[in-house]
């Protein structure tokens, strides 16, 4: 074996209540199909050949210091408690230290089955697999906290879904942790508070050693997630299944099966096949946001004796959320528009235009990044609406110092645009991986202006439109 990874698995001490140990289950044909060298190199990963790290990353082959196992949690689910969820079709390889000194999951995803896949198979096909691994080192070159891709496997292997008959394929997952909101609600609905305790305790000390007991968690993990919604909104992203088992604890976005990035702006855009109510869309994320954190204020006070207080603490800190979200939006959406440090009363601008771009069916990326241009009147149909709109903002820029740095640096000029992602994905079933590379290459950099990717700039055709993202992953 070539490949050396130096673990240290801390989950793997706690106790056995936590997780079930098993290894993956090997595949057929494992074929790397997609390697992270500089992500790998930042972890400690040894270069290894191909072949080796196919084995690893396909599940065939358990590495030294490894501790396979499948993560126990809970969740809600579109709104509904599920009591028992857990790694069904993932397993946690262990944990490294990366060169900047912090703690890493290793995690592979469609890894077969675990006491945890319910009536799934355990596996993933490779077009989900694809997705993840573009969007997610997308929002990392974007600057939002997200999990990470390190490798993607060819499993050799059929997997059967709604479409028919699929290519298997095996993620590869950095994590700051797989810790979710649904982990302490397993705990709390079961009653096991020891081990609530103890969950609470690992996760201060993993993510925010200086919080202060469960509310002083509650209180970190709002604040993370009141910061990562409107990082999300600005740059047009839906997640899709923001349920509380895909909620991080690190602040990390994870998990990305049904999302996408908006092209025309519209508050209520869904893309989820399954979100028929519109839970999960664009404009209510940060509602949900709000709702996720009022079910871990609900498991983590379990552990508090005075309940009474407890519950008026933690209420307190799940009311603080709306205005911590609105402030991080506001100077999101600000920059978006050239304002170094926009406040509230910057909002009824930024809501104007958007209101303006919704009417009009405006893309959402190239409108934004055609601000700092100059040339963004081309994207709006009501044009003397928009003449209206350029005069009050001018006005407004007139006590800003460089809004179109802020602006650049604000607004992306590559987004992995949905149908872009599918053909890049029908391309790769059919044996050819060069649009998955180019896309790979050209999300590195999104804030750079790069002529040879003109085409991806470009919002779908008419017959382009993918108009939903499917689950069945
Ligand atoms: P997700 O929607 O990917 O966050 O998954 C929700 C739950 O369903 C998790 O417990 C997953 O492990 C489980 N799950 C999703 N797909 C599969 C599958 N193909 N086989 C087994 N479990 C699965
Ligand atoms: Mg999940």
């Amino acid at each position: 074996m070539t490949l050396h990874i130096p673990f240290d698995n801390s989950y793997a001490r706690l106790p056995p209540q936590f997780y079930t140990q098993l290894p993956p289950t090997p595949v057929s044909a494992p074929r790397i199909l997609a390697f992270n060298d500089d992500l790998a190199h930042g972890l400690g990963i040894s270069a290894a050949d191909a072949t080796d790290i196919a084995a690893v990353f396909a599940g065939n082959a358990v590495p030294e210091g490894a501790t396979p196992l499948a993560q126990l949690y809970a969740g809600h689910q579109f709104g509904s408690f599920n009591p028992q969820l857990g790694d069904g079709r993932a397993i946690l390889l262990g944990e490294v230290i990366g060169t900047d000194g912090n703690r890493r999951d290793i995690q592979l995803k469609g890894s077969g089955p675990t006491p945890y896949s319910r009536m799934g198979d355990g596996r993933a096909w490779l077009g989900p697999v694809l997705r993840e691994y573009v969007v997610s080192e997308a929002m990392h070159a974007l600057g939002i906290p997200t999990t990470r891709a390190l490798a993607a496997v060819a499993t050799g292997d059929t997997v059967y879904r709604e479409m028919g008959a699929l290519p298997g394929a095996v993620l590869t997952r950095i994590a700051a942790s797989h810790l979710r909101v649904g982990t302490f609600e397993v705990f709390a609905h079961r009653g096991q508070i020891d081990e609530l305790r103890t969950l609470t305790h690992y996760a201060i000390k993993r993510h925010y050693p200086n919080a202060d007991g469960p509310l002083g968690l509650l209180e970190a993990v709002a604040a993370a997630q009141a910061e990562l919604i409107p990082a999300w909104m600005s740059v047009g992203f839906i997640h899709g299944v923001m349920n509380t088992d895909n909620c991080t604890i690190s602040g990390e976005t994870i998990d990305y099966g049904p999302c996408a990035f908006m092209d025309n702006y519209h508050e209520a855009r869904v893309f989820s096949s399954i979100d028929q109510i519109g839970r999960y869309a664009f404009g209510n994320q940060a509602r949900i946001a709000v709702w996720n954190m009022a079910q871990f204020a609900t498991a983590l006070i379990q552990q508090i004796e005075d309940r009474d207080v407890a519950v008026q603490d933690a209420t307190k800190i799940v009311h603080a959320m709306p205005a911590q979200l609105q402030a991080a939006w506001v100077r999101r959406f600000g920059r978006k528009i050239g304002l170094e440090d926009a406040t509230s009363a910057d909002q009824p601008l930024i809501e104007a235009l958007l209101a303006l771009m919704q009417e009009d069916g405006a893309d959402f990326t190239n409108t934004f990044r055609a601000l700092g241009t100059g040339t963004a009147r081309d994207h709006f149909v009501q044009r003397d609406t928009f003449d209206e709109w350029t005069a009050r903002w001018a006005k407004r820029l007139q006590s800003e110092g460089a809004p179109e740095a802020v602006m650049a640096s604000a607004n992306p000029v590559l987004i992995p645009r949905n149908h872009r992602i599918e053909q890049m994905i029908e391309a790769a079933v059919a044996g050819d991986m060069a649009p998955f590379e180019r896309m790979m290459a050209a999300v590195a950099k999104p804030f750079e202006v790069n002529p040879s990717f003109t085409d991806l700039q470009r919002p779908p055709t008419t017959d382009e439109i993918v108009p939903a993202t499917f689950c069945g992953t």
